[in-house]
């Protein structure tokens, strides 16, 4: 069984292509390496996979991968996947996440596939206004971010191609994720770094908004799990249950690192922030017998673990992030 899978150097897609060269599966790879892809996270398996620097826009490039690799299931994780940056500018977003989404479903429907595997977001549904409510795969999709919309149009469009053309699309809407290898731009990451720093850090807001915190191991895990037992153009939610204010995120980190809370800054809210987002996952439970196995209490710890040691990693990128970090943490 061979898998093609997208924006494999990236923080989800690497652990995703990890686990499925330790399942045996024949592996190839395609990423465009953006500055949030990167090969280091793809080390201990680089001599059992192949690898494509390849951008999904790219339609020419992207047939002839097709042609010569025949993979039998694709895992579309490749994708601009940062709110903040999309604020900036949205741009690349609409390139990769609409345009290259629907270039691979073109080449996946002309070249033939057995599945193909969408992965979106639980930002699609938009937001929840209060502590009450969940969204389940049937929520209007309602998008606020121009990261969101463009996951949304992604999301849309294979149902679209699956509706249309009959392409096997399945459709996964993950919650945020965190652990090993994120790029220190999101939330988890951006706290550990700036705590060891002993510098500001920066909480939206009052650092009310809620997020629903899924382990990395845990997404990629479902993901394999849909792709064995999941069906045909069907949509499942992945989410842990495990909910949190972005300041109780914050002052897990802290309390692991014995670092004090007067590091906590408050900055300027995120322009359309959304307050929580919340997925029901009864279906994934029901049809797929999978559950997120990883507490966030746990995870975090492992999470901050991880960083300690492999340190000279995360400071290797902030070079990329200082004139970053200015714009948006005002
Ligand atoms: P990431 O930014 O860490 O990785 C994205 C990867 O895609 C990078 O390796 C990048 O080089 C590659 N890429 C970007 N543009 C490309 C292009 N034009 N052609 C080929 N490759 C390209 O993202 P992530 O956090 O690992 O997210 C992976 C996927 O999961 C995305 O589709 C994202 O929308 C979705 N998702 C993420 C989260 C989360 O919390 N991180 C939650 C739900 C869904």
């Amino acid at each position: 069984m061979k898998l093609l899978i997208t924006g494999g150097a990236g923080f989800i897609g690497s652990e995703f292509v990890r686990q499925a060269v330790k399942k045996g599966f024949d592996t190839v790879v395609i990423d465009k390496l953006t500055y949030a892809g990167d090969l280091e996270r793809l080390k201990e398996v680089e001599d059992k996979i192949k690898f494509y620097k390849a951008d999904i826009t790219n339609k020419e490039f992207i047939e002839f991968i097709f042609k010569k690799e025949k993979p039998d299931i694709v895992v579309h994780w490749a994708a601009e996947s940062h709110v903040d940056r999309s604020i900036l500018d949205p741009t690349p977003f609409i390139e990769t996440n609409i345009k290259g989404t629907q270039i691979l479903l073109d080449v996946a429907r002309d070249t033939g596939i057995q599945k193909f595997i969408n992965i979106a977001t639980d930002e699609v549904y938009g937001e929840l206004e209060t502590e009450e409510g969940q969204f389940y795969e049937d929520t209007p999709l309602n998008p606020n971010s121009p990261y969101s919309v463009s996951k949304a149009s992604a999301d849309m469009l294979g149902r679209a191609y699956y509706r249309t053309y009959g392409v096997p699309v399945i459709t996964v809407r993950p919650s945020n994720n965190y652990g090993y290898w994120q790029y220190p731009e999101k939330l988890i990451p951006v706290v550990i770094l700036k705590a060891l720093n002993n510098e500001p850090i920066p909480v939206y807001g009052r650092g009310e908004n809620i997020r629903e915190w899924l382990f990395v191991s845990d997404c990629a895990d479902a993901v394999f799990e849909i792709i064995q037992k999941g069906k045909i153009g069907e949509i499942y939610n992945v989410g842990s249950g495990e909910e949190r204010k972005n300041i109780d995120v914050v002052k897990s980190i802290l309390n692991i690192l014995k670092k004090p809370e007067s590091l906590i800054t408050f900055v300027k809210d995120r322009p359309g922030h959304d307050f929580r987002y919340s997925l029901n996952t009864d279906k994934i439970e029901k049809e797929i017998g999978w559950k997120a196995k990883i507490k966030f209490e746990e995870g975090i710890e492992k999470t901050v673990k991880w960083y300690l040691e492999n340190i000279s990693w995360v400071e290797r990128k902030l070079k990329y992030l200082k004139d970053y970090w200015e714009k948006v943490y005002r």
